[in-house]
């Protein structure tokens, strides 16, 4: 890091719990670091077809909170948004009916489908739903190619198949899941500029995100792990697990279908110590989860804890500059 006035902050990030991390982060950067640049590279795994349109919750839950027009207290889509829409699609009973979809959002999703079926790619149309809010932030879909995330659920004594979103929100991922798979995600590049950016970064950061099911498909595709082993930034990682237990979320379950414990030291093992060939150098854990940092040092990463609960863009803010400050300690080792 030569200029400490213009770093490069890469972020891995799922929808929720990865933008509200984005908008702390970058509202400490626009105090004291305003001319850092920050790349989040978003999960699509979560992406979906539905009634002929193509939907990226991931990315547009960090569209919507960078841009401040999502609604906060659901926690996903848009304020103010009505449904008219989808209650004329539950009359024709198309869709899902149990997939809620706002009429402001469906303008999103319109758009992004019109222009890939006219053969636009998916960081352009990302890029132009970017370009109407001055976000601050540059969010790259970790792929152009379609690797929906699928769940193998058991039933009975035997096991079926379901789209993500089905187990998500029609089940609430009460079906036991015994395995999670992208296909096609061995096919697949990363999104022009993802390797490049985590090449160039000056740090990267793992947002405090779901590791299976939000991390876990940026990870699988091809050429995203070589490139966080290989780049000469401190990677930092930040728990979603705060008191051994999930913050919000079904992320528990998500860790036992890996076969991972539910603690900040599970997490820190499915990721793994970038020095034994996994990902990270550095693990903020919360306050609450002290007794796990002998555990997590044991596996190679350093470990501090701080205070992780973003209530609000205060404690967001805090919490990033908590995770850069770990970065500059461990860069400097
Ligand atoms: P999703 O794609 O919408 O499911 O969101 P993410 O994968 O980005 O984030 C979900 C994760 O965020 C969950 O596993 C939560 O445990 C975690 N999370 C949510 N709020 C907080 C918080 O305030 N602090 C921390 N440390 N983690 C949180
Ligand atoms: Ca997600």
């Amino acid at each position: 890091m030569t200029n400490e006035t213009a770093r490069r902050i890469v972020v891995l990030a799922g929808g929720v719990g990865g933008s509200k991390f984005a908008v702390g982060l970058r509202t400490l950067l626009a105090r004291s670091e305003p001319m850092a640049a920050v790349t989040v590279i978003a999960n699509t795994g979560d992406d979906l077809w539905l009634t002929g349109i193509r939907l990226q919750p991931d990315v547009d839950s960090l569209l919507y909170a960078l841009a401040g027009v999502n609604d906060a207290e659901r926690g996903w889509g848009r304020s103010g948004e009505s449904e008219r829409v989808s209650t004329e699609l539950r009359a024709w009973n198309a869709g899902w009916p149990w997939f809620t979809l706002g009429d402001l959002d469906l303008g999103t999703h319109l758009a992004r489908t019109g222009w890939l079926r006219e053969g636009v790619g998916a960081v352009e149309i990302v890029r132009r739903l970017s370009a109407r809010w001055p976000l601050g932030v540059e969010i790259l879909p970790m792929t152009e190619a379609e690797v929906d995330t699928i769940v193998t659920v058991r039933d009975g004594d035997g096991k079926r198949t379901m789209h993500f979103q089905e187990w998500w929100t029609l089940h609430r991922a009460r079906l036991e899941p015994i395995r999670f798979a992208n296909p096609g995600i061995e096919m697949a590049l990363p999104a022009p500029g993802v390797t490049e950016a985590i090449a160039r970064a000056d740090v990267v950061l793992v947002a405090p995100s779901n590791p299976v099911v939000s991390v876990g498909p940026i990870l699988s595709v091809p050429g995203i792990r070589d490139a966080l082993r290989d780049t000469g930034a401190p990677i930092v990682g930040i728990s979603p697990i705060i008191g051994g237990a999930v913050v919000r979320g079904m992320a528990d379950v998500c860790l036992a279908a890996v076969g991972a414990e539910c603690s900040a030291a599970g997490v820190a093992a499915v990721y793994g110590a970038r020095s034994a060939g996994g990902i990270l150098d550095a693990w903020l854990v919360a306050e609450e989860d002290s007794a796990t940092l002998p555990s997590i040092r044991a596996l190679g990463i350093a470990a501090r804890v701080a205070p992780l609960w973003m209530h609000d863009t205060d404690s967001s803010a805090q919490l990033a500059a908590d995770a850069l400050a770990l970065a500059t300690d461990v860069s400097g080792l």
